[in-house]
Protein backbone atom coordinates (compact mmCIF):
# COMPACT_ATOMS: atom_id res chain seq x y z
CA UNK A 1 0.00 0.00 0.00
CA UNK A 2 1.32 3.61 -0.78
CA UNK A 3 0.72 5.90 1.44
CA UNK A 4 0.30 9.55 0.27
CA UNK A 5 2.04 12.51 2.23
CA UNK A 6 -0.73 15.32 3.10
CA UNK A 7 0.02 18.64 1.91
CA UNK A 8 -1.74 22.29 2.16
CA UNK A 9 -2.53 24.09 -1.11
CA UNK A 10 -3.78 27.60 -1.21
CA UNK A 11 -6.12 28.55 -3.51
CA UNK A 12 -6.50 32.15 -5.54
CA UNK A 13 -9.17 34.26 -4.59
CA UNK A 14 -12.32 34.07 -5.93
CA UNK A 15 -12.81 35.76 -9.27
CA UNK A 16 -14.24 39.22 -8.83
CA UNK A 17 -14.08 40.16 -13.05
CA UNK A 18 -11.79 42.77 -11.97
CA UNK A 19 -8.00 42.38 -12.02
CA UNK A 20 -6.57 43.03 -8.67
CA UNK A 21 -3.96 45.85 -7.86
CA UNK A 22 -1.03 43.43 -8.66
CA UNK A 23 -2.33 41.88 -11.89
CA UNK A 24 -2.32 45.78 -13.00
CA UNK A 25 1.28 46.81 -11.86
CA UNK A 26 2.35 43.43 -13.79
CA UNK A 27 0.30 44.50 -16.99
CA UNK A 28 1.82 48.27 -16.75
CA UNK A 29 5.63 46.22 -15.95
CA UNK A 30 4.96 44.31 -19.15
CA UNK A 31 3.51 46.58 -21.26
CA UNK A 32 7.09 49.05 -20.63
CA UNK A 33 9.35 45.98 -20.98
CA UNK A 34 7.94 45.35 -24.01
CA UNK A 35 8.25 49.10 -25.35
CA UNK A 36 11.75 49.38 -23.92
CA UNK A 37 12.81 45.94 -25.92
CA UNK A 38 11.20 47.42 -29.28
CA UNK A 39 13.06 50.42 -28.57
CA UNK A 40 16.79 49.05 -27.69
CA UNK A 41 15.72 46.79 -31.07
CA UNK A 42 15.74 50.02 -33.49
CA UNK A 43 18.51 51.98 -31.88
CA UNK A 44 20.81 48.75 -31.66
CA UNK A 45 19.63 48.52 -35.68
CA UNK A 46 20.51 52.19 -36.45
CA UNK A 47 23.64 51.83 -34.96
CA UNK A 48 24.33 48.91 -36.83
CA UNK A 49 24.18 50.49 -40.03
CA UNK A 50 25.85 53.46 -38.71
CA UNK A 51 28.62 50.96 -37.73
CA UNK A 52 28.63 49.89 -41.48
CA UNK A 53 28.34 53.20 -42.92
CA UNK A 54 31.34 55.08 -40.99
CA UNK A 55 33.72 51.72 -41.12
CA UNK A 56 33.39 51.09 -44.66
CA UNK A 57 36.81 48.35 -44.94
CA UNK A 58 35.42 45.87 -42.63
CA UNK A 59 34.92 42.61 -43.81
CA UNK A 60 31.34 42.42 -44.98
CA UNK A 61 30.51 38.48 -43.62
CA UNK A 62 27.45 37.42 -46.16
CA UNK A 63 24.78 38.76 -47.39
CA UNK A 64 22.59 41.45 -45.33
CA UNK A 65 18.81 39.92 -45.55
CA UNK A 66 16.98 42.64 -46.04
CA UNK A 67 18.69 43.26 -49.07
CA UNK A 68 16.75 40.72 -50.79
CA UNK A 69 13.82 42.53 -51.56
CA UNK A 70 14.98 45.34 -53.33
CA UNK A 71 12.94 47.73 -55.33
CA UNK A 72 13.56 48.01 -58.93
CA UNK A 73 16.09 50.62 -60.01
CA UNK A 74 14.34 53.33 -61.78
CA UNK A 75 16.15 54.31 -65.54
CA UNK A 76 15.49 57.67 -67.50
CA UNK A 77 13.93 56.58 -70.63
CA UNK A 78 14.99 58.70 -73.95
CA UNK A 79 12.00 60.93 -73.85
CA UNK A 80 12.21 62.03 -70.06
CA UNK A 81 13.58 65.38 -68.97
CA UNK A 82 16.79 63.92 -67.00
CA UNK A 83 16.54 67.23 -64.66
CA UNK A 84 13.22 65.46 -63.31
CA UNK A 85 15.46 62.09 -62.30
CA UNK A 86 17.94 64.76 -60.88
CA UNK A 87 15.72 66.28 -58.76
CA UNK A 88 14.38 62.74 -57.45
CA UNK A 89 17.29 60.62 -57.18
CA UNK A 90 20.80 63.19 -56.11
CA UNK A 91 21.53 66.08 -53.79
CA UNK A 92 22.22 69.35 -55.27
CA UNK A 93 24.91 70.77 -53.90
CA UNK A 94 25.82 74.09 -53.88
CA UNK A 95 28.97 74.85 -55.38
CA UNK A 96 30.72 76.72 -53.10
CA UNK A 97 30.71 73.84 -50.82
CA UNK A 98 33.12 72.16 -53.36
CA UNK A 99 36.95 72.92 -53.63
CA UNK A 100 38.50 71.59 -56.53
CA UNK A 101 42.31 70.14 -56.37
CA UNK A 102 44.15 68.29 -58.81
CA UNK A 103 43.05 66.45 -61.56
CA UNK A 104 42.92 62.75 -61.61
CA UNK A 105 41.41 61.42 -64.84
CA UNK A 106 39.97 62.11 -68.26
CA UNK A 107 36.60 60.91 -68.40
CA UNK A 108 33.92 60.63 -71.08
CA UNK A 109 32.26 63.75 -70.33
CA UNK A 110 35.63 65.68 -69.29
CA UNK A 111 37.72 65.54 -66.61
CA UNK A 112 37.71 64.01 -63.06
CA UNK A 113 39.66 66.00 -60.18
CA UNK A 114 40.56 64.95 -56.37
CA UNK A 115 38.88 67.60 -54.12
CA UNK A 116 37.04 68.24 -51.16
CA UNK A 117 33.46 68.97 -49.82
CA UNK A 118 32.06 70.11 -46.93
CA UNK A 119 28.65 70.79 -45.48
CA UNK A 120 28.05 73.25 -42.61
CA UNK A 121 29.15 72.15 -39.39
CA UNK A 122 30.22 68.93 -41.12
CA UNK A 123 34.22 67.70 -41.33
CA UNK A 124 35.71 68.25 -45.03
CA UNK A 125 35.12 64.53 -46.72
CA UNK A 126 37.99 63.97 -50.10
CA UNK A 127 35.53 63.41 -53.02
CA UNK A 128 36.05 62.98 -56.77
CA UNK A 129 34.49 65.19 -59.54
CA UNK A 130 33.40 64.47 -62.85
CA UNK A 131 32.96 67.24 -64.46
CA UNK A 132 30.67 67.79 -67.81
CA UNK A 133 32.86 69.71 -70.59
CA UNK A 134 31.32 73.02 -71.70
CA UNK A 135 31.34 72.12 -75.59
CA UNK A 136 28.46 69.28 -74.35
CA UNK A 137 26.03 68.13 -76.94
CA UNK A 138 22.59 67.51 -75.75
CA UNK A 139 23.41 63.77 -75.37
CA UNK A 140 25.98 64.15 -73.50
CA UNK A 141 24.04 66.28 -71.08
CA UNK A 142 21.56 63.89 -71.00
CA UNK A 143 23.99 61.07 -70.37
CA UNK A 144 25.85 62.76 -67.73
CA UNK A 145 22.50 63.36 -65.80
CA UNK A 146 21.35 59.60 -66.18
CA UNK A 147 25.09 58.67 -64.38
CA UNK A 148 24.27 60.27 -61.50
CA UNK A 149 20.23 59.64 -61.43
CA UNK A 150 21.19 55.69 -61.69
CA UNK A 151 24.31 56.00 -59.07
CA UNK A 152 21.95 58.11 -56.54
CA UNK A 153 19.42 55.15 -56.54
CA UNK A 154 22.14 52.77 -55.18
CA UNK A 155 23.48 52.21 -51.46
CA UNK A 156 25.71 49.49 -51.14
CA UNK A 157 28.99 49.62 -49.53
CA UNK A 158 30.12 47.84 -53.33
CA UNK A 159 28.93 50.44 -55.15
CA UNK A 160 30.72 54.06 -55.30
CA UNK A 161 28.53 56.54 -53.18
CA UNK A 162 27.09 59.49 -55.05
CA UNK A 163 27.54 62.70 -52.64
CA UNK A 164 25.31 65.42 -54.91
CA UNK A 165 25.40 67.25 -57.96
CA UNK A 166 25.93 70.55 -59.63
CA UNK A 167 23.68 71.04 -62.56
CA UNK A 168 22.71 74.54 -61.50
CA UNK A 169 26.00 76.31 -62.28
CA UNK A 170 28.60 75.41 -64.85
CA UNK A 171 30.58 73.38 -64.93
CA UNK A 172 28.19 71.09 -63.82
CA UNK A 173 29.49 68.34 -61.88
CA UNK A 174 29.14 64.58 -60.16
CA UNK A 175 30.61 64.43 -57.20
CA UNK A 176 31.29 61.14 -55.57
CA UNK A 177 33.32 59.32 -52.36
CA UNK A 178 36.77 59.26 -53.19
CA UNK A 179 38.89 56.12 -53.95
CA UNK A 180 42.04 56.08 -53.23
CA UNK A 181 43.52 53.34 -55.07
CA UNK A 182 41.75 54.31 -58.57
CA UNK A 183 40.96 52.02 -61.38
CA UNK A 184 41.43 48.36 -60.33
CA UNK A 185 42.98 47.06 -63.50
CA UNK A 186 45.86 50.72 -63.73
CA UNK A 187 45.59 49.58 -59.64
CA UNK A 188 46.74 46.12 -60.64
CA UNK A 189 49.74 46.37 -62.88
CA UNK A 190 51.37 48.80 -60.57
CA UNK A 191 51.21 46.37 -57.88
CA UNK A 192 52.07 43.08 -60.08
CA UNK A 193 52.29 40.28 -57.49
CA UNK A 194 52.18 42.04 -54.17
CA UNK A 195 48.91 40.08 -53.53
CA UNK A 196 47.83 36.51 -51.53
CA UNK A 197 45.36 34.69 -53.46
CA UNK A 198 42.95 35.18 -50.11
CA UNK A 199 43.59 39.07 -50.85
CA UNK A 200 42.58 38.95 -54.61
CA UNK A 201 39.30 36.82 -53.88
CA UNK A 202 38.45 39.10 -50.92
CA UNK A 203 38.52 42.21 -54.19
CA UNK A 204 36.58 39.92 -56.36
CA UNK A 205 33.84 38.90 -53.02
CA UNK A 206 33.72 42.55 -53.09
CA UNK A 207 32.63 43.31 -56.85
CA UNK A 208 30.38 40.27 -56.38
CA UNK A 209 28.91 41.46 -53.28
CA UNK A 210 27.92 44.79 -55.29
CA UNK A 211 26.64 43.05 -58.13
CA UNK A 212 23.95 40.84 -56.55
CA UNK A 213 22.96 44.11 -55.12
CA UNK A 214 22.79 45.89 -58.43
CA UNK A 215 21.04 42.26 -59.83
CA UNK A 216 18.50 42.54 -57.45
CA UNK A 217 17.67 45.20 -58.12
CA UNK A 218 17.47 44.71 -61.49
CA UNK A 219 19.66 47.04 -63.02
CA UNK A 220 22.09 45.12 -65.68
CA UNK A 221 25.62 47.26 -66.04
CA UNK A 222 26.91 45.61 -69.48
CA UNK A 223 30.29 47.14 -68.86
CA UNK A 224 31.44 45.26 -65.50
CA UNK A 225 35.25 45.33 -66.14
CA UNK A 226 38.27 46.36 -63.96
CA UNK A 227 38.76 49.88 -65.40
CA UNK A 228 35.56 50.22 -63.90
CA UNK A 229 36.13 49.11 -60.51
CA UNK A 230 37.68 51.51 -58.46
CA UNK A 231 39.66 50.31 -55.08
CA UNK A 232 40.00 52.50 -51.57
CA UNK A 233 42.84 52.73 -49.96
CA UNK A 234 42.02 49.32 -47.83
CA UNK A 235 41.40 47.45 -50.88
CA UNK A 236 37.90 47.25 -50.53
CA UNK A 237 36.72 47.44 -54.72
CA UNK A 238 33.58 49.23 -55.48
CA UNK A 239 31.40 49.19 -58.73
CA UNK A 240 31.42 52.15 -60.77
CA UNK A 241 30.61 53.87 -64.40
CA UNK A 242 26.65 53.55 -64.99
CA UNK A 243 24.71 53.50 -68.08
CA UNK A 244 27.51 52.59 -70.65
CA UNK A 245 26.88 55.47 -73.10
CA UNK A 246 30.51 56.06 -74.52
CA UNK A 247 31.46 58.43 -77.14
CA UNK A 248 34.22 56.48 -79.45
CA UNK A 249 37.00 58.83 -79.88
CA UNK A 250 37.94 58.61 -76.59
CA UNK A 251 38.01 54.67 -77.48
CA UNK A 252 41.83 54.90 -78.31
CA UNK A 253 42.14 51.26 -77.75
CA UNK A 254 39.63 49.78 -79.27
CA UNK A 255 37.63 48.78 -76.59
CA UNK A 256 34.00 49.48 -77.19
CA UNK A 257 32.69 47.91 -81.10
CA UNK A 258 29.75 49.99 -82.61
CA UNK A 259 28.41 47.85 -84.48
CA UNK A 260 24.68 47.65 -83.44
CA UNK A 261 25.64 50.03 -80.27
CA UNK A 262 28.79 50.12 -78.24
CA UNK A 263 29.83 46.90 -77.17
CA UNK A 264 33.00 46.20 -75.00
CA UNK A 265 33.46 42.79 -77.13
CA UNK A 266 36.54 41.01 -74.42
CA UNK A 267 34.18 41.57 -71.83
CA UNK A 268 30.66 40.70 -72.97
CA UNK A 269 29.13 37.46 -73.29
CA UNK A 270 28.41 36.21 -76.61
CA UNK A 271 24.06 36.34 -76.76
CA UNK A 272 24.85 39.96 -75.72
CA UNK A 273 27.27 40.94 -78.77
CA UNK A 274 25.19 38.57 -81.11
CA UNK A 275 21.27 39.36 -80.07
CA UNK A 276 21.79 42.11 -77.71
CA UNK A 277 20.81 40.39 -74.97
CA UNK A 278 21.93 41.80 -71.75
CA UNK A 279 20.67 40.51 -68.18
CA UNK A 280 22.06 39.48 -65.27
CA UNK A 281 23.49 36.41 -66.84
CA UNK A 282 25.56 38.09 -69.39
CA UNK A 283 27.25 40.53 -66.38
CA UNK A 284 28.19 36.99 -65.03
CA UNK A 285 29.77 36.35 -68.04
CA UNK A 286 31.89 40.23 -67.42
CA UNK A 287 32.48 39.13 -64.13
CA UNK A 288 34.51 35.59 -65.35
CA UNK A 289 37.05 38.25 -67.72
CA UNK A 290 37.35 40.64 -64.15
CA UNK A 291 38.14 37.74 -62.64
CA UNK A 292 40.65 36.41 -65.25
CA UNK A 293 42.30 40.35 -65.17
CA UNK A 294 42.55 40.15 -61.26
CA UNK A 295 44.42 37.23 -61.41
CA UNK A 296 46.42 38.39 -64.16
CA UNK A 297 47.11 41.71 -62.49
CA UNK A 298 45.23 43.39 -64.92
CA UNK A 299 46.97 41.53 -68.46
CA UNK A 300 44.65 42.27 -71.22
CA UNK A 301 41.93 39.60 -72.10
CA UNK A 302 43.41 38.26 -75.56
CA UNK A 303 45.95 39.41 -75.47
CA UNK A 304 47.14 41.37 -78.94
CA UNK A 305 43.87 38.77 -80.43
CA UNK A 306 41.23 41.58 -82.33
CA UNK A 307 38.02 41.74 -81.69
CA UNK A 308 36.68 39.69 -84.74
CA UNK A 309 39.21 36.78 -83.40
CA UNK A 310 37.80 37.25 -80.06
CA UNK A 311 34.66 36.65 -80.93
CA UNK A 312 35.21 33.66 -83.69
CA UNK A 313 37.35 31.96 -80.56
CA UNK A 314 34.25 31.97 -78.20
CA UNK A 315 32.20 30.53 -81.19
CA UNK A 316 34.76 27.79 -81.41
CA UNK A 317 34.10 26.69 -77.81
CA UNK A 318 37.85 28.16 -76.62
CA UNK A 319 38.58 30.30 -73.37
CA UNK A 320 40.84 32.37 -71.90
CA UNK A 321 43.51 30.10 -70.50
CA UNK A 322 44.22 30.23 -66.50
CA UNK A 323 46.27 32.95 -65.24
CA UNK A 324 49.55 32.39 -64.12
CA UNK A 325 49.61 30.60 -60.57
CA UNK A 326 45.61 30.56 -60.79
CA UNK A 327 43.59 28.87 -57.76
CA UNK A 328 41.92 25.59 -60.14
CA UNK A 329 38.78 26.09 -57.78
CA UNK A 330 39.40 29.82 -59.04
CA UNK A 331 39.67 28.77 -62.95
CA UNK A 332 36.48 26.34 -62.51
CA UNK A 333 34.36 29.19 -61.22
CA UNK A 334 35.82 31.40 -64.36
CA UNK A 335 34.62 28.46 -66.91
CA UNK A 336 31.04 28.52 -65.66
CA UNK A 337 31.05 32.33 -65.95
CA UNK A 338 31.99 31.61 -69.66
CA UNK A 339 29.12 28.64 -70.39
CA UNK A 340 27.80 29.46 -73.66
CA UNK A 341 24.40 28.68 -72.30
CA UNK A 342 23.34 31.55 -70.33
CA UNK A 343 21.22 29.56 -68.03
CA UNK A 344 24.25 27.13 -67.10
CA UNK A 345 26.00 30.42 -65.48
CA UNK A 346 26.03 31.01 -61.68
CA UNK A 347 24.27 33.60 -60.56
CA UNK A 348 26.21 36.61 -57.95
CA UNK A 349 24.85 35.71 -55.16
CA UNK A 350 26.13 31.99 -55.59
CA UNK A 351 29.26 33.63 -56.97
CA UNK A 352 29.57 35.58 -53.70
CA UNK A 353 28.98 31.83 -51.42
CA UNK A 354 31.58 30.56 -53.71
CA UNK A 355 34.41 33.14 -52.70
CA UNK A 356 33.12 33.60 -49.54
CA UNK A 357 33.66 30.14 -49.03
CA UNK A 358 37.37 30.02 -50.22
CA UNK A 359 38.46 32.70 -47.59
CA UNK A 360 37.13 31.29 -45.17
CA UNK A 361 38.99 27.68 -46.32
CA UNK A 362 41.94 29.19 -47.81
CA UNK A 363 43.77 25.95 -47.91
CA UNK A 364 41.38 25.53 -51.12
CA UNK A 365 43.27 28.08 -52.89
CA UNK A 366 46.65 26.24 -52.74
CA UNK A 367 45.85 23.62 -55.65
CA UNK A 368 47.02 26.05 -58.81
CA UNK A 369 45.21 25.40 -62.89
CA UNK A 370 46.64 23.22 -64.99
CA UNK A 371 47.08 24.65 -68.29
CA UNK A 372 45.32 22.45 -70.93
CA UNK A 373 46.63 22.97 -74.04
CA UNK A 374 43.22 21.84 -75.79
CA UNK A 375 41.14 23.54 -74.18
CA UNK A 376 42.47 27.26 -74.32
CA UNK A 377 42.72 29.75 -76.51
CA UNK A 378 44.57 29.83 -79.93
CA UNK A 379 45.12 32.45 -82.40
CA UNK A 380 43.05 31.80 -85.42
CA UNK A 381 45.29 33.68 -87.41
CA UNK A 382 48.41 31.92 -86.55
CA UNK A 383 49.49 29.36 -88.95
CA UNK A 384 52.55 27.62 -87.28
CA UNK A 385 54.07 24.42 -88.92
CA UNK A 386 53.83 20.60 -87.92
CA UNK A 387 50.29 21.05 -85.75
CA UNK A 388 52.44 23.89 -83.54
CA UNK A 389 49.45 26.71 -83.78
CA UNK A 390 51.88 29.46 -83.19
CA UNK A 391 54.31 31.01 -85.90
CA UNK A 392 57.03 32.34 -83.39
CA UNK A 393 58.17 31.97 -79.84
CA UNK A 394 56.97 35.30 -78.95
CA UNK A 395 53.37 34.80 -79.93
CA UNK A 396 53.42 31.32 -78.35
CA UNK A 397 54.63 32.88 -74.88
CA UNK A 398 52.34 36.00 -75.15
CA UNK A 399 49.87 33.37 -75.81
CA UNK A 400 50.14 31.02 -72.72
CA UNK A 401 51.27 34.37 -70.98
CA UNK A 402 54.77 33.19 -70.26
CA UNK A 403 55.78 36.44 -72.36
CA UNK A 404 57.80 37.06 -69.38
CA UNK A 405 60.54 34.72 -70.82
CA UNK A 406 60.71 35.88 -74.15
CA UNK A 407 64.49 37.12 -73.32
CA UNK A 408 65.15 34.04 -71.81
CA UNK A 409 64.63 31.88 -74.64
CA UNK A 410 66.27 34.25 -77.18
CA UNK A 411 69.56 34.18 -74.82
CA UNK A 412 69.47 30.49 -75.26
CA UNK A 413 69.44 31.16 -78.88
CA UNK A 414 65.66 29.19 -79.17
CA UNK A 415 64.25 30.53 -82.25
CA UNK A 416 62.45 28.66 -83.73
CA UNK A 417 58.84 27.00 -82.65
CA UNK A 418 60.58 23.67 -83.97
CA UNK A 419 63.53 24.20 -81.29
CA UNK A 420 61.38 23.98 -78.30
CA UNK A 421 59.80 20.81 -79.21
CA UNK A 422 62.09 18.72 -77.08
CA UNK A 423 62.92 20.99 -74.29
CA UNK A 424 62.65 19.20 -70.89
CA UNK A 425 62.59 20.36 -67.26
CA UNK A 426 66.13 20.59 -66.79
CA UNK A 427 66.64 22.68 -69.73
CA UNK A 428 63.97 25.73 -68.56
CA UNK A 429 65.69 25.34 -65.32
CA UNK A 430 69.14 26.07 -66.57
CA UNK A 431 67.57 29.16 -68.97
CA UNK A 432 66.04 30.66 -65.89
CA UNK A 433 62.21 29.35 -66.01
CA UNK A 434 62.77 28.00 -62.12
CA UNK A 435 59.45 28.19 -61.15
CA UNK A 436 57.73 24.58 -60.84
CA UNK A 437 54.22 26.26 -61.73
CA UNK A 438 55.73 28.20 -64.81
CA UNK A 439 57.50 25.45 -65.96
CA UNK A 440 54.94 22.55 -65.78
CA UNK A 441 53.04 25.64 -68.17
CA UNK A 442 54.92 25.89 -70.73
CA UNK A 443 55.75 22.23 -71.05
CA UNK A 444 51.92 21.38 -70.90
CA UNK A 445 52.01 23.47 -73.86
CA UNK A 446 54.77 21.97 -75.44
CA UNK A 447 53.07 18.41 -75.34
CA UNK A 448 50.08 19.67 -76.72
CA UNK A 449 51.70 20.13 -79.96
CA UNK A 450 52.62 16.80 -80.24
CA UNK A 451 49.10 14.94 -79.38
P1 LIG B 1 35.48 56.18 -69.11
O1 LIG B 1 34.37 56.09 -70.04
O2 LIG B 1 36.79 56.39 -69.79
O3 LIG B 1 35.49 55.08 -68.09
P2 LIG B 1 34.20 57.99 -67.28
O4 LIG B 1 33.56 59.27 -67.62
O5 LIG B 1 33.29 56.89 -66.93
O6 LIG B 1 35.22 57.56 -68.39
P3 LIG B 1 35.71 57.37 -65.08
O7 LIG B 1 36.26 56.13 -65.68
O8 LIG B 1 34.71 57.19 -64.02
O9 LIG B 1 35.17 58.33 -66.15
O10 LIG B 1 36.91 58.26 -64.50
C1 LIG B 1 38.13 58.39 -65.19
C2 LIG B 1 39.27 58.09 -64.22
O11 LIG B 1 39.19 58.98 -63.08
C3 LIG B 1 39.21 56.68 -63.63
O12 LIG B 1 39.87 55.76 -64.45
C4 LIG B 1 39.90 56.87 -62.29
O13 LIG B 1 41.29 56.79 -62.45
C5 LIG B 1 39.53 58.29 -61.91
N1 LIG B 1 38.35 58.27 -61.00
C6 LIG B 1 37.05 58.34 -61.35
N2 LIG B 1 36.25 58.30 -60.27
C7 LIG B 1 37.07 58.21 -59.20
C8 LIG B 1 36.87 58.13 -57.78
N3 LIG B 1 35.63 58.11 -57.26
N4 LIG B 1 37.93 58.05 -56.98
C9 LIG B 1 39.17 58.05 -57.51
N5 LIG B 1 39.45 58.11 -58.81
C10 LIG B 1 38.42 58.20 -59.66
Amino acid sequence: MVRTQEQEFRTLPQDTGMPSGGVIVCIIFGVLLFIGLVAGLIIYRRRQAHHHRARPCQKHSGYNRDEIWLKPYVDLQPYEDPSRGVLEFTKELDPSLVNIENVIGEGEFGEVYRGTLCFPGKERIVVAIKTLKSSYSDSTWWNFLREATIMGQFNHQNIVRLEGVVTKRSPMMIITEYMDNGALDTFLRENMDKFSAVQLVTMLQGIASGMTYLSDRNYVHRDLAARNILVSHCLLCKVSDFGLSRILENDVEGTYETKGGKIPIRWTAPEAIAHRIFTSASDVWSFGIVMWEVLSYGDKPYGDMTNQEVMKSIEDGYRLPPPVDCPSVLYELMKVCWSYDRTRRPRFREIHAQLDHFISSPHLLRTVADFDPRVTLRLPSCSGSDGIPYRSIPEWLESIRMKRYILNFRTAGLNTMESVLELSAEDLKQMGVTLPGHQKRILCSIQGFKE
